[in-house]
């Protein structure tokens, strides 16, 4: 049992009230609890980080990317003792636990990197005089996050903001938050008091923390619904928000697609990592009408190798989803799916020793025959199904994916990639990857956010700088700027 603590100031705390963790493989059993924090408590983490944002963002940013450096060993040395927790409180299979410390890790490391030449100052010289460009930290920001990925969804807004001489007050969810909490205790060591608090709890208690009237910036992931009322949370104080939401991700097979093994257990991936519960997952996958029946065929030959188990368990390729309501959810569409017209298929086998009754389990499945308007389709389903929907004008499927409100990512399966990254220009989305759609598709170095209602601004390489940063113009001008404005 972990009784996890809030940190504010530097010091670990309690609250009068508490919030169980229990596993989602079996939820008979309680692996923690974690103080439920208080508006008092959250006001007292805010004020701390504000406290310590002059002298933290006063140091020399050398100093800033050593604690990152350390930082991110922390979080690596931890990746064996703690992957195990993770999946149990989590639900996911121990391979997608051990990324998501290493990502953390990795986006520690690589913000440290790079942080020094993006943060200098521009100089523009000429006979009128000089004008110096800098990017300073907006103030304390608080850094809201899921439970799909805790750990590097929160390093992911910790890290920059940290590299960038920002404070930081973390709010993650309730629903996997132990493993983190101990990640960020671990941490402390290496920083000033009140540089990295992190209040636990529910709803509320994000609430609280993203209308604070302290807090400069939100760097928020979770879904499009909660996202618009962080972002009217912010309005009252025009804080700066970055916002990762939800997504619809479509897969667009061409028919040059090259249907072997390797590909469609690529495209499983795509689908099943996590349990279906990945922001820019797979969410459906449109075929061309001639190759839809062996399209099927092979997909679903894929779909059946996974084997169901509690997520710690290392014969399991897929374990249950996080939580209830999220079951719930999925298993809904599914029935709508169903009630519509649409084939659910429901494939792979599951471990004998699984208390299916006691864990949100769901078997993977496909769903082929739904119609456009059918909450399968048009919906982000965030669970291990997914519908697979002919076409016979690929201009047809560049309309449905430009129409969806959503635009995370998009990927395109086909043997031609010149074709591919020409059609990827036409699509209305934040991240389009060609012959992958997982984690391998995501590149640190490159920028990743949606566009639409999944999200604003962007996070991961330079661009995660710019979001915790503002432009000041210092200048000293007597004359008018030289060549070409003169
Ligand atoms: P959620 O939106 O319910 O919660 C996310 C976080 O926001 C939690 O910590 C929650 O307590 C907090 N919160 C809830 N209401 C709030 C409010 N009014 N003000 C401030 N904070 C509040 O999301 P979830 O159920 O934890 O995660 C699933 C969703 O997250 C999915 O829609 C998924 O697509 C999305 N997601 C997006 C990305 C991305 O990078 N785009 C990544 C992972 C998950």
């Amino acid at each position: 049992m972990i009784n996890a603590k809030l940190v504010i100031d530097g010091r670990e705390e309690t609250s009068d009230r508490s919030i169980d963790v229990v596993s989602p493989a079996d939820t008979r059993v309680k692996l923690g609890t974690i103080p439920d924090a208080t508006a008092e408590q959250v006001d007292e983490a805010v004020k701390s980080a504000a406290m310590a944002f002059p002298e933290w963002s006063a140091r020399p940013v050398e100093e800033r990317q050593r604690a990152l450096f350390a930082a991110s060993g922390i979080i690596h040395d931890l990746i064996e003792e703690e992957a195990p927790l993770l999946s149990r409180e989590n639900g996911k299979i121990l391979e997608e636990s051990h990324l998501d410390l290493e990502f953390a890790s990795g986006i520690c490391g690589y913000t440290a990197e790079i942080a020094p030449e993006k943060l200098q100052d521009t100089l523009i010289r000429d006979t009128g005089g000089t004008t110096r460009i800098r990017r300073r930290p907006v103030g304390p920001v608080a850094a809201i996050t899921p439970w799909n990925f805790p750990v590097v969804l929160s390093f992911m807004k910790i890290a920059p903001a940290l590299a960038a001489g920002n404070t930081v007050v973390l709010k993650p969810s309730e629903n996997s938050p132990l493993v983190l909490s101990k990640v960020i205790s671990a941490l402390q060591e290496h920083l000033p008091p009140g540089v990295l608090s992190m209040v636990t709890g529910g709803d509320t208690v994000g609430e609280t923390l993203a209308s604070h009237s302290l807090i400069r910036k939100i760097g928020f992931t979770g879904g499009t619904e909660t996202g618009k009322k962080v972002m009217a949370s912010a309005a009252r104080d025009i804080k700066r928000v970055t916002l990762e939401l939800g997504g619809n991700d479509p897969a667009i097979v061409l028919d040059d697609i090259d249907l072997s093994d390797e590909t469609m257990r690529g495209m499983v991936k795509g689908v099943y990592s996590t349990t279906g519960q990945v922001c820019f997952g797979m969410k459906r996958i449109y075929v061309p009408d001639q190759l839809y029946d062996r399209f099927v065929d092979a997909f679903c030959a894929a779909v059946d190798e996974i084997v169901v188990g509690p997520g710690d368990d290392p014969r399991s390729t897929m374990g249950p989803l996080n939580n209830a309501s999220q079951l719930q959810i999925v298993e809904k569409i599914l029935e709508e799916a169903t009630a519509s017209g649409a084939s659910v298929t429901t494939l792979g086998r599951k471990l004998d020793s699984v208390p299916w009754e006691h864990g949100h389990y769901m078997m993977p499945s496909v769903v082929t025959e739904a119609a456009p308007h059918q909450a399968i389709v048009e919906q982000e389903q965030f669970g291990p199904t997914v519908p697979i929907l002919r076409y016979t004008e690929l201009d047809e499927v560049i309309r449905l994916t430009n129409r969806s409100a959503y635009g995370l990512a998009a990927s395109i399966w086909t043997s031609d990639e010149d074709h591919a990254f020409e059609l990827g220009r036409k699509l209305d989305t934040g991240s389009v990857f060609l012959n992958s759609h997982s984690f391998t598709s995501l590149d640190p170095r490159a920028p990743f956010g949606g566009a639409k209602s999944s999200g604003l601004g962007r996070e991961f390489s330079s661009a995660s700088l710019d979001a915790y940063t503002e432009l000041q113009t210092i200048s000293r001008r007597t004359g008018p700027p030289g060549p070409p404005l003169s």
